[in-house]
């Protein structure tokens, strides 16, 4: 097992790319079997199956950053663009500080070519305090999203 270094969700160790956000930059001094059992799925490549249960826990009242933004991933990896909007909203309505969801927007919103609105969101993550390598992340995202606005 392995932490993707993007997503931060758990890959299988023999995995070259990782099957959620589509990176190639694994810590890989993670060890041992995670101890949450959503995560523990993610890591048997069980998305369908993890994506149901954590449906089930916010369903129940554990709605919780942490867990919408993983759902926000698995949309993700499903393709199910409006699904990811939904739960990366939801995760900053509970946690206005979750930059990981903005990452997640803006890539969404890149994807449609929607490139001035995810530079936004990225702009939006850079004002929230950020480790340096997140801050990093996006910054080159933001640089990527204005080299790709037209008028810009
Ligand atoms: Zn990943």
């Amino acid at each position: 097992m392995k932490n993707c270094q993007f997503c931060q969700l758990r890959r299988p160790a023999e995995e070259e790319l990782c099957q959620i956000c589509g990176a190639v930059e694994f810590d890989p001094s993670v060890e041992g079997p995670p101890a949450d059992f959503g995560l523990r799925l993610i890591g048997e490549n069980r998305l369908a199956a993890a994506y149901e249960y954590l449906e089930g826990l916010v369903a129940r009242g554990e709605e919780t950053p942490e867990h919408c933004h993983r759902l926000a991933w698995l949309a993700y990896a499903f393709g199910d663009l409006r699904a990811v909007e939904i739960w990366s909203h939801e995760t900053l309505r509970l946690d206005a500080g979750w930059i990981e969801a903005h990452v997640l927007l803006g890539l969404v919103l890149q994807r449609s070519g929607r490139w001035a609105e995810a530079a936004e969101e990225y702009q939006a993550g850079l004002r929230r305090p950020a480790t340096p390598q997140r801050r990093a992340r996006l910054e080159a995202l933001l640089e990527r999203a204005r080299t790709n606005i037209p008028e810009y």
